[in-house]
C-alpha cells in the first residue's frame, strides 16, 4: 500500500471546482489567459465549456482553433477599436467599464444583427488602477435616457474585482457592497428593458470562497485550474 501522490491535472481541478459549485447557483468561468489552446482542450475534455480571456487577439485565436460550442467570456479591459473582432462570437463581455464602450458594442452588434450580452464592471476595490464605474456613475448611467437607445446590447449583470489584500474582511465588504448594488438595481421596477440582473461576476482563485458566500453567480478562476501564469 504505497502512498500515492495525487497528480495535479487540469481535469482533476475542473472536476473539483465543479463539485464545489454544485447546487450553489454559480457558474465556473475557467480563465485560460496566457495558457495555450492545448490546455483549454484538456479542460474542455473534462466537460468545461465556459472560458474567460482578457485579450482580444488571444481569445480570437483560441476561438478559431477550438470547438465551437465553447462560450467565450471577455473579462479584461476592452478597447473600443477591438470590439469588432469579438462581436460575432463573444458569449459575454464582463468588463464594460464606460458608456462609450457600450455604445461601440451596440454599434458592432447592430452591424451584424446580433444582440451582445454584457456585464457592467463596477469599481469596488481600493486600488486606483482598477477599471469600472463607481456606484453613483453606475446608477446615473442606468437611469439615463441614453441606455434605451441601445438595441443590440443586453446588460445582464455586474462584475467586480476586490482589492488584492490578505485582509479577508475588506474583501468580504467589497463583495458585499457589489451585491447590495446588484440587488438594488434588480429591485428597481422602472429599470430599462435592456437591463436585467442575472449574473453577478465576482471571485477569483484567491477569493472565490468569500465571493460565493456573498452571492456570486460567476466565479472567474485561472491559477487554481491551470497553474501559475
Ligand atoms: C486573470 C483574471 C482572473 C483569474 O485570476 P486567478 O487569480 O488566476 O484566478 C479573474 N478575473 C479577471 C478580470 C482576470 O483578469
Amino acid at each position: 500500500m504505497g502512498g500515492q501522490v495525487k497528480e495535479m491535472s487540469i481535469k482533476n481541478n475542473i472536476v473539483h471546482y465543479r463539485q464545489e459549485l454544485e447546487g450553489k447557483n454559480c457558474e465556473l468561468i475557467a480563465v485560460s489567459k496566457t495558457h495555450p489552446a492545448e490546455k483549454v482542450a484538456e479542460a474542455y475534455a473534462a466537460g468545461q465549456r465556459l472560458f474567460g480571456e482578457n485579450k482580444v487577439q488571444e481569445m480570437t485565436a483560441k476561438y478559431e482553433a477550438l470547438p465551437k460550442d465553447i462560450q467565450w467570456h471577455l473579462i479584461g479591459h476592452l478597447q473600443s477599436n477591438k470590439v469588432k473582432y469579438i462581436a460575432p462570437y463573444v458569449s459575454l463581455i464582463h468588463s464594460v467599464d464606460s458608456a462609450k464602450l457600450l455604445e461601440e458594442i451596440n454599434k458592432q452588434g447592430k452591424k451584424i444583427n446580433r444582440v451582445i450580452s454584457c456585464l457592467l464592471q463596477v469599481h469596488i476595490a481600493q486600488e486606483e488602477t482598477k477599471f469600472g464605474f463607481d456606484e453613483p456613475e453606475l446608477l446615473a448611467f442606468i437611469a439615463s435616457p441614453e441606455i434605451n437607445q441601445f438595441t443590440h446590447v443586453k446588460i445582464e449583470g455586474l462584475m467586480g474585482m476586490a482589492t488584492l489584500t490578505d485582509n479577508q474582511d475588506q474583501v468580504r465588504n467589497e463583495f458585499r457592497h457589489l451585491k447590495r448594488i446588484f440587488t438594488a438595481i434588480h429591485r428597481q421596477a422602472d429599470k430599462p428593458a435592456s437591463v436585467s440582473m442575472k449574473h453577478l461576476s465576482m471571485g477569483m482563485s484567491a477569493d472565490y470562497r468569500i465571493a460565493l458566500e456573498e452571492g456570486s453567480t460567476m466565479v472567474r478562476i485561472g491559477t487554481a485550474l491551470f497553474g501559475e501564469r
